[in-house]
């Protein structure tokens, strides 16, 4: 397919890279230009602006930091909205209500969130959520196969795949509370977080859990692949979508206050896993 990539940070770049290996024309915008020289140098084309990337384009995926990102990609000036007469595929985990809001842009639309860190997304090996018409969906697929290992279809509208990843990245980042505070407290017991994670591994077998548990036990929270910053944007979106549903999540807003805390003490650049530091500091730690 003729395919638009929008946004080569450290996820988008890898699933670009995956989309050509695959065999499709790619052209791809990134607003800090540099980052398209490598993508350029394995063939795909560059353009200047998400409107002239996307002007032939069969499908325009993007994978920006938040809503405002996509708000300005898509609405921009020189946005896609108005050229685009393919299908527009939302990466980027965005808030439910911006959602509805590219639903109605004018173009066919698609959400397809992904979970995985970039390293999956450079393997292949993201999870895809998509939602949206079964005949878009279906035309999405290819681009779906060429990026991940396995695709969940939500539902019929958008949103319902937001849903899905804000609730699947409130599930990691309960865990990443969980471990903070287990750790801290075995550390206070004298026991060593390793030793407790062996444990854990098996227990509950989960490439998750193993990372995260070792990150967290070598307090090894730089470079970040997931930032505080992401991970507090995204618990403030899942709150925001209990919200809309009258669907308390009182866990939620202790694990969002928790990231607040991260960033008010400058750790928004680090790996969001650093919310143990919050919670060791909190047991004298
Ligand atoms: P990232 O490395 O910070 O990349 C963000 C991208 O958005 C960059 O291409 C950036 O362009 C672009 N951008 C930001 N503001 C913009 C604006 N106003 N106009 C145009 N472009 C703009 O982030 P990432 O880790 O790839 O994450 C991208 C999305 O995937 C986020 O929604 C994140 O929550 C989600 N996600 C991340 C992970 C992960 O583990 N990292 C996993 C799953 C999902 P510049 O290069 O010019 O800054």
């Amino acid at each position: 397919m003729k395919v638009a990539f929008i946004g080569l940070g450290k996820m988008g770049s890898g699933m670009a890279r995956n989309l050509l290996r695959a065999g499709h024309e790619l052209t791809v915008y990134n607003r800090t230009r540099d980052k398209t020289e490598v993508l350029a140098g394995e063939g795909a084309h560059v353009a200047d602006s998400p409107r002239e990337a996307c002007r032939d384009a069969e499908a325009a995926i993007t994978m920006l930091a938040d809503d405002g990102a996509v708000e300005e990609v898509v609405f921009g000036a020189n946005g896609i909205a108005g050229t685009l007469h393919g299908v527009h595929v939302s990466s980027s985990t965005i808030s439910t209500a911006m959602a509805r809001r590219l639903s109605s842009a004018g173009h066919d639309y698609v959400s397809a969130p992904v979970f995985g860190r970039p390293e999956a997304a450079e393997a292949k090996k993201l999870v895809v959520v998509a939602a949206g018409s079964h005949e878009v969906v279906e035309r999405c697929r290819p681009l779906f196969d060429a990026m991940g290992r396995v695709t969940f279809v939500a539902g019929s509208e958008p949103w319902q795949a937001n849903a899905v990843k804000l609730c699947g990245n409130f599930m990691i980042a309960s865990m990443l509370e969980a471990f903070s505070e287990a750790y801290a407290t075995l550390r206070k017991a004298g026991v060593d977080p390793h030793l407790f994670l062996e444990t854990m591994n098996a227990l509950f077998g989960s490439p998750v859990y193993a990372n995260y548990g070792r990150i967290i036990a070598d307090e090894q929270f730089e470079p970040a692949e997931f930032r505080v910053k992401l991970g507090y944007k995204d618990m403030r979106l899942v709150l925001a979508t209990a919200q809309e549903c009258s669907s308390p999540m009182p866990l939620a807003s202790l694990v969002r206050d928790h990231l607040l805390s991260a960033l008010a003490k400058g750790q928004g650049d680090m790996d969001w896993s650093s919310i143990a530091r919050v919670v060791a500091g909190n047991a004298g730690l």
